[in-house]
């Protein structure tokens, strides 16, 4: 895999002018380029992908839910048909049907991607960290690199070039334990269980069991700011401890991860050079989740390239986005907690409904319906307080 992503200088000395340059290959690089590749007639277009590490590892776990097949469903490693959602006495088991709950992980994901690019012969890779994407319109934009630089039509970029803003942060440590005797109901995932220190904040454990024996333990918060990394540690081994007391595991794997929770714009889209991912908007503000998003941003990316509209990479539109900004102004101003609001968005709807309003395709009578689940003297003010802010 290295020797593969290793730029000869010949290369690039010959061949510095792109179609398209995609800057950053993590989920939304690999997405773009995946969803390119499968165009018959952008395939065929010379791409240059940049990242700064091609060697990522497994360093994130995506789950998301979809109503039929996909097109990662080879990869998907576990899924779910039943979800939980626990505070205190209530303990809320839901059938996902439609959906599906997916699990796929990092490292299959651009393994997978970047074996399907090997079929296609204008791709080039250059691992270089990135100094400068410059916007040039008419003439496209260039990208510069420690060594190098290119041009293109479009830049596709998903790297961070500042520090991100954000008021609230989804943050997580998550463990992958492992067993040695059956301990775990593997046909359900623990989406919430709020029964964990809050912290002043939304948290809850976040379970998903691959087997019987194995599980991604996570602890998640909702705060303006991140713990440090034994705080968590703390709280997963007081969980693991009460839960599965006397029963001996190993650690497999871990991860850590911090989401920004904002609806404002974290990157400029100029003329040339678009974002995408996190830095594009496709983070659902008010729950972190990106996967999907991410796909339905690059793909109406592509079909945009394809018929020669503007690039338009937005995907919260309106209506679902206000709703987030609400959410979101009653978590930061502790209107009411999170754990709380969960709690009764969960234990007064079907699971396919909260997924219809979370992916952003609800009706607006399902919006309603969702929304009826919270306390009006709590969302009405908050729903006028982020109107006039706008
Ligand atoms: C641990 C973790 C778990 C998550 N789990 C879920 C989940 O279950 N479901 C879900 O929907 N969402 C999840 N998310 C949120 C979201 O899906 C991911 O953050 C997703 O990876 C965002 O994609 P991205 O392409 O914007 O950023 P990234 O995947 O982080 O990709 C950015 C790329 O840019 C590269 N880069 C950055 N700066 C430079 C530079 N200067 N030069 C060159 N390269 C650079 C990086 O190396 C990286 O490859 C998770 C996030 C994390 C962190």
């Amino acid at each position: 895999m290295t020797k593969r992503f290793k730029t000869t200088a010949r290369t690039l000395e010959t061949v510095k002018k792109y179609d398209y340059i995609i800057a950053g290959a993590g989920c939304a690089g690999y997405s773009l380029l995946y969803h390119l590749l499968k165009d018959p007639i952008l395939c065929r277009k010379k791409i240059l992908v940049v990242d700064s590490n091609f060697e990522k590892g497994n360093d994130r776990t995506w789950c998301f839910w979809e109503d039929a097949e996909g097109p990662f469903d080879s990869i998907v490693c576990k899924k779910w048909s039943k979800i939980e959602v626990l505070k205190d006495g209530m303990h809320r088991s839901l059938p996902t049907y439609p959906f599906e709950y997916k699990m796929i992980q990092g490292i299959d994901f651009y393994q997978y991607i970047s074996n399907f690019a090997k079929g296609f012969e204008h791709i080039d890779w250059v691992a270089a960290k990135i100094l400068q994407i410059k916007d040039q319109t008419p003439n496209g934009a260039a990208v510069s690199w420690e060594g190098g630089s290119a041009f293109a039509d479009y830049v596709f970029s998903s790297i961070n070039g500042e520090r991100i803003q954000s008021a609230l942060w989804q943050h997580f440590k998550g463990i992958v334990v492992e067993f040695d005797s059956p301990v775990f109901d593997d046909t359900i995932a623990r989406l919430m269980d709020f029964n964990v220190p809050q912290m002043d904040a939304t948290a809850f454990m976040y379970l998903l069991p691959m087997s019987d024996k194995k599980a991604l333990v996570e602890y998640t918060l909702f705060s303006p700011s991140i713990l440090k990394v034994a705080q968590y540690d703390e709280v997963l081994n007081a969980y693991m401890e009460s839960h599965y007391k006397g029963r001996n595991y190993k650690i497999a794997h871990t991860e850590i991860g911090a989401i920004p929770m904002t609806t404002k714009r974290l990157s400029a889209n100029t003329g040339a050079v678009i974002s995408i991912g996190t830095m594009g908007g496709a983070v659902k503000a008010s729950t972190g989740y990106a996967f999907q998003f991410i796909q339905q941003q690059t793909r109406q990316l592509v079909q945009q390239l394809k018929l020669k509209q503007s690039l338009n990479p937005l995907v919260h539109f309106t209506r679902h986005h206000f709703y987030d900004a609400v959410l979101l102004f009653i978590l930061e101003h502790k209107k009411m907690s999170g754990d709380e609001i969960f709690a009764r968005i969960f234990k007064k709807n079907d699971a396919a409904t909260i997924f219809r309003f979370l992916s952003n395709t609800s009706s607006l009578l399902e919006d309603i319906r969702i929304m009826s689940s919270l306390p009006t003297s709590i969302f009405l003010p908050a729903a006028i307080k982020v109107l006039f802010r706008r």
